[in-house]
């Protein structure tokens, strides 16, 4: 079951973000090129300064995509909604990572099936 009017408001959050997040992007770059020419004396504060920026840029810009793909799911239709087993994902989960596509549960199962590496028949009751 799909609560639209929830869904609604949810893609209004996720475009305010993804607003806020272009804007950040932008005034992030801007600084970046600002600070081409770096005095040897203080290189070391402006290195430090544009790792931390160039830093800040990646987790942006990767908050972005994950914003971006859950409006994507948005107009699909199957936005917080689990793939693997078809329940509604916990909308705690969806605010930290909007692109997810599956629920705690699942997710955690997926993890586990995953780090165990080769596949194993073992029975677990
Ligand atoms: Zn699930």
């Amino acid at each position: 079951m799909t609560d639209q009017s929830h869904v609604a408001k949810e893609k209004e959050r996720l475009l305010q973000e993804q607003a806020q997040l272009i804007d950040e992007l932008k005034s992030l770059r801007e600084l970046m090129q600002a600070e081409v020419d770096i005095e040897p004396d203080e290189g070391d504060a402006e290195i430090f300064e544009r790792e931390k920026n160039a830093a800040l840029i990646a987790v942006l810009e990767s908050r972005l995509q994950d914003v971006q793909t859950a409006l994507r799911s948005i107009e699909k239709g199957n936005y917080g909604i689990c793939s693997r087993c078809g329940k509604p994902i916990e909308p705690g989960r969806l605010e930290v990572k909007p692109d997810a596509t599956l629920c705690v549960k699942c997710q955690e199962e997926v993890e586990r099936l995953s780090r165990r590496g080769r596949p194993q028949r073992q029975i677990q009751w």
